[in-house]
């Protein structure tokens, strides 16, 4: 198989984690079989300093026109003084310019690392392996009329709530779809007690879900499903929901992996994709070969899986980072005592190796 990928590396820890993952990309090229093509480009405060646009049009040429777009982290210190344009404005143009609607969030608790969960380990005894599928483009983060009024002299401001049916339904089908080659359990969480906008957001995959028969559906209520995330996290398989509820629970879900330096994601729109680790670009850390790559390389395993349909490699890439895992070692965000501390690079090398040396 032949793919190009557009590769924005971005600020602090993004150049360092990218580039570990690239080579685990290689080293299942190499195993497999496969060639693929990287063009880099700008985006972020990176893009910021050469051009002054955090993500200049050549960048989204080079997106429309690549089969992946993998990217680091952006910001920074250096570009949050001032008036100037701000990193981030980057990130959320790119998700609005290629239509990346549903943003995939997994959230797994390896058994190595359950040390690093918060929560009782009574409570993640099982495990826990759950997508968060989050609607990206829609809900009260876009809708019109949006702003500044005044009512009686005071000031109000106010957002407007609103899902078209055809939104809902789309990332609805890719939730069913996707729970299928899961656990087959899909739980819509939305405010439908409340909200006439959930009311149609449940109407809808109330409708989707006939045609998923081999497919279970639940529903929760927002501040319901944030209390379960942390009672039973285990029980759940593919969470669905809006743009603002999904923003809240995927962060909680987060905190159950036990290290923000583990979790991937996707954002997958009808023509585009783009894969990059949920954390930041850690200023803190930067530069000192000390990041944890796992959740790009994780990330660039999703790229394999749903951009370009090898299941087989990402599965290869997924294995590796938890035989590097069983093996004992750990950055410095996951360490523990008795382990073995690698740098980033050292963890690369290692989930190369371990690919390497599957049957
Ligand atoms: P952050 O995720 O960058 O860092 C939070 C903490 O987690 C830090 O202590 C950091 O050292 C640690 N950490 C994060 N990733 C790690 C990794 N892979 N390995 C080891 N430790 C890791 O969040 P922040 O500090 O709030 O933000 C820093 C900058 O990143 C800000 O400019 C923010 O706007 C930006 N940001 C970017 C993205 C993105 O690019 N998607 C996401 C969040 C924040």
């Amino acid at each position: 198989m032949n793919r190009s990928i557009c590769v924005l590396p971005g600020d602090g820890i993004g150049p360092e984690v990218v580039s570990q993952s690239l080579k685990v990309l290689n080293a299942v090229a190499d195993r497999f079989g496969h060639r693929f093509e990287y063009e880099e480009a700008l985006i972020g405060g990176a893009a910021i300093d050469l051009t002054g646009d955090p993500l200049p049009q050549t960048t989204l040429d080079l997106c429309r026109k690549s089969d992946a777009v993998f990217l680091g982290a952006v910001g920074g210190p250096k570009w949050d003084q001032g008036n100037g344009p701000r990193p981030e404005a980057g990130l959320l143009g790119i998700r609005k310019e290629l239509g990346l609607f549903a943003n995939l969030r997994p959230v797994i608790l390896h058994p190595q690392l359950s040390g690093g969960c918060p929560l009782k380990s009574e409570r993640v005894a099982g495990g826990v392996d759950l997508l968060i599928v989050r609607e990206l483009t829609g809900d009260v983060y876009f809708g019109e009329p949006a702003g500044r009024g005044c009512e009686q002299g005071l000031r109000t401001a106010f957002n407007n709530m609103i899902y078209r049916e055809d939104e809902i339904e789309r990332i609805a089908r890719l939730a069913f779809k996707l729970a299928g080659e899961r656990k087959g359990r899909v739980c819509s969480v939305d405010k439908a007690n409340v909200l006439e906008v959930s009311r149609l957001w449940r109407e809808v995959v109330i409708e989707v879900a006939a045609d998923y028969p081999e497919v279970e559906l639940s529903h929760l209520y927002i501040d319901n499903a944030a209390m379960q995330l942390i009672l039973r996290p285990g029980e759940f398989d593919v969470i669905l929901t809006g743009n603002l509820f999904g923003d809240i629970l995927s962060d909680e879900a987060a905190v159950v992996s036990g290290s923000i330096g583990m979790l991937p994601s996707a954002s997958l729109g009808e023509e585009h994709a783009l894969y990059e680790p949920i954390h930041g670009s850690a200023p803190d850390i930067a530069g000192r070969d000390l990041a944890n790559p796992m959740a790009a390389i994780l990330s660039a395993a999703m790229l394999l899986r749903h951009s370009f349909g090898l299941e087989r490699e990402a599965r290869a890439v997924e294995q590796a980072v938890s035989a590097v895992l069983a093996a004992g070692f750990r950055t410095g965000d996951i360490m523990e005592p008795g382990m073995r501390r690698l740098s980033c690079s050292q963890t690369g090398e290692l989930i190369c190796r371990k690919i390497n040396e599957q049957d």
